[in-house]
């Protein structure tokens, strides 16, 4: 046994003197706690004081007869050992009441040895508590610090709630204390609904359907995950938005949203119109450095863009007995008698979806058919998916032994890096340049043209290459393309190809100005549909003028805001590789990244 002389804990006397069970006790010391250990004296019939009072008086009585006695005897030459009646009685009182107080005395002394408080800080039993709980935390990964453990991660039930044991959430309730959001007192009904979803009587993705109020359902599955969990949802908001507008479309199970802030760079003139950009971002610098570089186009004449190609992809796996077979498909799809036809059965899909293309590509006797089809002003996932599942049940007649694997084969490819995305294009593809002039190079840039080419050269195209970079040749496209992705209500997990981009920078104009450019072909965003319509990314786009369905030409709203991503990462790339150029990446970062109050002086 460890027994340490240590000082007494001033943490956990504050604990527990506020209520706090932070460690379990000792069951000796709980049961002290609730039940007093009982005493001998508790079997008097008299209080403690009174008996002992009672015993002393006999005692100092009997004595004072009996050597009275023992002295009247000597006087009268009586033998000591001819005893009367009273003389024994007395010596039987005396015998009594001296191990009567013999008795307490002894029994009292050893009681306040074992039960003194510890004064000076010996506590084994304690200690050694605190190490078993140190123990059992580092075993399950939980935080070690006393105060801080938190209960097992909870184990899925079949009805898709995590179940944990009661005592365990009281347990971690204890720890974390979440303010409840809906307490008995407000609904009792409300009370018994989320008693029943921490139980798993309701299955929470249920309350939604069964309360038929978003909102109201929104805040029971909230309490009672801060119920189940034991954690405090503060500081995720709950008021203040839109449940019924995402219901069956956006997101499931709602327990609130989080908050991101909105930034403008702008005005971005981008083929002669002027755009505010809104980027959402919690990266700091972002927003500037994009602001800076729309600076510098717009003081340059503005920049240019060019739509090349605009078609969602969608690419089945269909499985052959030969690959004879799967060979025999695709030449059928190439045929352009055939592909008419497939077109017209495809197009049935939707009045937007119009079938461009049918890419083929075998392995062994499996075939991926890549199809690519324009969406209007929706980015086109469902609508290409439906419209390939149309031409998957026609071709099913004249290819009986066709086996659909998956409608999704993964060569279509989204939301992963893939080579045919950077090669072919998915979504729209658009080239994005702009001169920019010496001098704006030199005042707002505060960098050199030369210096710029340069660091093009060797970063974004040799250094990428010697990274084995997959459409990567660029600064940070994915930053502005996230920024813009979010605040628009794009899907932002289609940044991993919408971010392809290939940056160019040449001297022109006698080697004094700037040619910039940026290629990329898989910008994937849509004005209608996903999370387009929710009231701020509707905003958003409305600020940029492409909210919604074009009236006059379906898709026309999607392409101007594919080419304004792109004209926003045109502004990002020459502002970073400028930074970079000039030296000032990390200066400029620590201004922006760490916290400053005054930030107008940073920003001039
Ligand atoms: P996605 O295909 O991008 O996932 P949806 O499945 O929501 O998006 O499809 C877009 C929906 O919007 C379709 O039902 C379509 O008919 C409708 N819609 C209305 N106007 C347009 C438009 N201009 N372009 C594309 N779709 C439109």
């Amino acid at each position: 046994m460890d027994v340490r002389r240590r000082p007494a804990n001033p943490i956990l006397r504050e604990k527990a003197d506020a209520g706090e069970q932070l460690i379990k006790p000792h069951k000796s010391h709980q049961h002290q706690q609730q039940h007093p250990p009982m005493k001998a004296s508790d079997a008097l019939p008299l209080p403690l004081h009174l008996t002992n009072g009672l015993f002393f008086t006999i005692f100092f009585s009997v004595m004072y007869f009996l050597l009275s006695r023992w002295r009247e005897k000597i006087r009268n030459s009586i033998p000591l050992h001819v005893v009367t009646l009273s003389e024994l009685v007395a010596v039987l009182s005396l015998i009594a009441s001296v191990i009567y107080l013999l008795g307490f005395f002894g029994i009292g002394f050893v009681q306040t040895l074992i039960s003194r408080p510890n004064p000076d800080g010996w506590d084994v039993e304690d200690e050694n508590t605190e190490q078993f709980l140190l123990q059992e935390d580092s075993r399950s990964g939980t935080c070690t610090t006393l105060g801080c453990a938190v209960p097992p991660p909870p184990v899925p039930s079949a009805k898709g709630l995590p179940k944990i044991s009661q005592p365990a959430a009281k347990a971690a309730m204890a720890v974390e204390k979440p303010a409840p959001l809906i307490t008995p007192q407000d609904s009792e009904e409300d009370e018994e609904i989320i008693k029943s979803v921490v139980s798993g009587k309701i299955p929470s993705y249920s309350l939604e359907s069964k309360l038929g109020d978003c909102k109201k359902a929104a805040g029971i599955r909230r309490e009672a995950l801060q119920r189940i969990t034991g954690k405090s949802l503060e500081g995720l908001p709950l008021e203040g938005f839109d449940y019924e507008s995402i219901l069956g479309q956006c997101c499931e199970m709602p327990v609130g949203y989080v908050q991101l802030p909105v930034g403008i760079a702008g005005p971005l003139l981008l083929d002669g119109r002027e755009y505010m950009v809104p980027m959402a971002t919690t990266e700091g610098c972002l927003v500037a450095s994009t602001n800076r570089g729309c600076k510098a186009i717009m003081a340059s004449g503005g920049a240019t863009s060019m739509l090349l190609r605009d078609g969602m992809t969608r690419a089945p796996v269909v499985r052959f007995a030969t690959a004879k077979r799967a060979a025999e498909l695709k030449f059928f799809v190439e045929e352009p008698m055939n592909f008419e036809t497939l077109s017209v059965v495809f197009n049935k899909s939707s009045r937007f979806a119009r079938l461009q293309s049918i890419q083929c590509a075998i392995a062994g006797k499996n075939l991926y058919m890549r199809f690519s089809c324009s969406t209007g002003d929706a980015m086109g996932m469902n609508m290409v998916s439906k419209g390939v599942q149309n031409v998957l049940d026609y071709l099913q007649t004249d290819f009986p032994d066709m086996d659909v694997i998956g409608l999704s084969g993964n060569f279509c490819a989204d939301k992963k890096p893939a080579a045919v995305n950077w090669i072919e294009g998915r979504g729209k593809s658009v080239v994005c340049e702009a001169i920019i002039k010496e001098e704006i190079v030199k005042k707002v840039l505060k960098t050199e043209v030369a210096a710029l080419v340069e660091l093009n050269m060797l970063k974004n195209l040799t250094g990428s290459a010697m990274a084995g970079s997959l459409g990567g040749f660029n600064a940070h496209a994915s930053n502005i393309v996230s920024a813009v992705y979010i605040a628009t209500g794009q899907d932002p997990a289609q940044n991993v190809e919408s971010s392809h981009c290939i940056t160019m920078m040449e001297a022109v104009n006698d080697g004094k100005d700037l040619h910039v450019s940026v290629s990329m072909p898989s910008i994937e965003v849509g004005t209608v549909g996903g999370g387009t319509k929710l009231a701020s990314q509707s905003a958003c786009l409305n600020l940029l003028r492409v909210k919604g369905a074009n009236k006059e030409e379906a898709g026309a709203n999607a392409r101007l805001l594919a080419t304004v991503v792109a004209g926003s990462v045109l502004a990002g790339e020459l502002s970073l590789m400028s930074a970079i150029s000039a030296g000032q990446l990390v200066s400029s970062h620590m201004k922006y990244n760490r916290s400053s109050k005054d930030v107008t002086k940073v920003a001039s």
